[in-house]
């Protein structure tokens, strides 16, 4: 049985080989670096197929002026259509009714559940959150509102507590110091990875949204770079110490740079990193060259 496992992280590109201003290359990366044969994530990487992974720089400008935005790049993930083309430019951060008339018209969930696979979305979200998306007070972003038009329920709090989802930080520290939940289990950044393949297991696509790495990328300074890219590394390396080639495959994505140059707060133009780790990868990469390839490839990977 095929299955994927999709961590997306939100406004990550590959940007100069240059210690001072791109916190992947300041950054102590031991699990990424693995994968990628001792090369870096940047921007003069050619692509990179071996073993069990492949690597693959791709576009998210697609053609269109400007830069790209979370709401075009995130729909055109999820739907495999050009989106800022067909709309005629980048948009964001949140979905435009037009957007999500596209959305709602096909997407790679609806692709899946409707050939009787399971769709998941990991993520746990606090109390207000669900309270503000279901009263229409908070847009969903346009790969929430791919999730919603499949009808998946969004996890809660609850849920985390059963071990059934992640939160936004991995760890859950920012639920319990910051939210007052404390309750919640503390999961090391290695044991958060470990969970996301459990929970893949009981899932034919299961996605996390990771949109602390945009947040980082548009506020944060470089230390906080450098300590957000060495925290998604170590779930990275939880991810591939537990996940066996009979799993499937691992996807990990963004839709447009952001965090890899510190010298401005804006989202580049950067091309954007694409990671495959398991059954099959270099035959899906191999057919990646900018980011609406990305749902007709993985739909013929769970079809095959
Ligand atoms: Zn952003």
């Amino acid at each position: 049985m095929r299955r994927i496992l999709i961590l997306f992280v939100d406004g990550v590109g590959l940007g100069l080989d240059d210690a001072d201003t791109n916190p992947f290359v300041a950054a102590n990366t031991p699990n990424l670096t693995m994968l990628m044969s001792g090369r870096k994530l940047v921007s003069n990487q050619q692509a990179i197929s071996h073993n069990k992974f492949s690597f693959v720089p791709v576009d998210a400008c697609m053609g269109v002026d400007g830069i790209p935005q979370s709401a075009t790049g995130q729909a055109t993930i999820m739907t495999g259509v050009n989106i800022p083309a067909y709309i005629g430019k980048h948009w964001g951060p949140k979905p435009s009714e037009e957007i999500r008339i596209l959305l709602q018209s096909n997407n790679i969930l609806k692709a899946i559940s409707s050939n009787n696979h399971s769709v998941g979305l990991a993520n746990a979200y606090p109390p207000a959150f669900l309270q503000q998306l279901q009263s229409g007070r908070r847009l969903p972003s346009s790969i929430q509102f791919a999730f919603q038009t499949v009808g998946t329920t969004f996890s809660n709090i609850e849920d985390l507590r059963r071990g059934h989802a992640l939160a936004a930080d991995f760890t859950g520290e920012g639920l319990q110091y910051h939210l007052g939940f404390e309750d919640i289990p503390i999961l090391s950044l290695h044991e958060a990875g470990k969970r996301l393949v459990l929970l893949a297991q009981k899932t034919d696509l299961l996605l996390f949204d990771c949109w602390q790495t945009d947040v980082v990328g548009h506020r944060g300074t470089m230390s906080a770079a450098i300590d957000t890219v060495e925290r998604l590394d170590a779930v990275v390396g939880g991810m591939l110490f537990s996940w066996c080639e009979s799993d499937g495959l691992i996807v990990i994505v963004s839709d447009h740079g952001n965090l890899e140059d510190k010298t401005t707060r804006r989202h580049t133009r950067n091309k954007v990193p694409v990671l495959l780790f398991g059954d099959d990868h270099s035959s899906v990469a191999a057919s990646i060259n900018d980011l609406s390839d990305i749902a007709p490839a993985l739909i013929k990977y769970l079809e095959q």
